[in-house]
């Protein structure tokens, strides 16, 4: 697993439990694919198909260019991730525009930090990608169909550029980092069997 470059979802798997990070890259193979992670693969994509057919004043935006499943990749972020849903407003050429990134969410509870922190990375991803800024975002709910906007603020892109550095050092040096201090993500994690130590 190439450890110069990370996915999108380590940064979001960081701050909910960075063990699972480690343990990704440091012993790797050992992941199993859950059924409830193919679910939820398969939900994001059936509603990437709805999303063509949604209207983006959802989104409170009058009129933009939309494309799905972008792939992004900084070289000089050290990361990369396929956003669900970018979108130039008005227009990619237009002055002025901006663009929005908005991931669709299979949980009806608010984003928490993680997730947060996943969106800002998008941006700072397409903002690159297309020279346009990146202010806002949206998560999309799934199952209650409702729109959570997001500001990308300073303190969320420093956030974004701490966590790849400590994921790297963490990699790097292969230091198992501490275990979050809620032990409720262990209730259902696929690698309690590695943490005899808290679980
Ligand atoms: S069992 Fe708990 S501490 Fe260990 S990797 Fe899973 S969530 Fe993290």
């Amino acid at each position: 697993m190439d450890s110069n470059t990370f996915e999108v979802t380590d940064l979001k798997q960081w701050v909910y439990c960075p063990r699972v990070v480690y343990y990704r890259y440091c012993l790797p193979d050992v992941r199993p694919v859950t059924t409830l992670m193919a679910a939820g693969t398969a939900a994001h994509r059936d509603e990437g198909e709805r999303e063509e057919r949604r209207s983006l004043r959802l989104y409170g935006i009058k009129e933009g260019e939309r494309s799905f499943d972008l792939t992004l990749c900084s070289e000089r972020l050290g990361v990369r991730g396929r956003l669900d849903l970018a979108v130039a407003v008005p227009g990619r050429t237009t002055p002025g525009a901006e663009a929005v990134v908005i991931e669709y969410k299979d949980s009806e509870r608010a984003a928490g930090a993680h997730f947060k922190l996943q969106l800002a990375t998008y941006a700072l991803l397409l903002e690159e990608a297309w020279g346009l800024p990146v202010r806002r975002g949206f998560f999309y709910a799934i199952p209650t169909r409702q729109v959570e906007p997001v500001t990308i603020t300073a303190a969320l892109r420093r956030k974004v550029v701490q966590t790849v550095s400590d994921l790297r050092a963490a990699v790097a040096g292969e230091r198992m980092p501490d275990a979050p201090e809620s032990r409720r993500p262990c209730v259902s994690c696929e690698f309690r069997r590695f943490c005899n130590d808290v679980v």
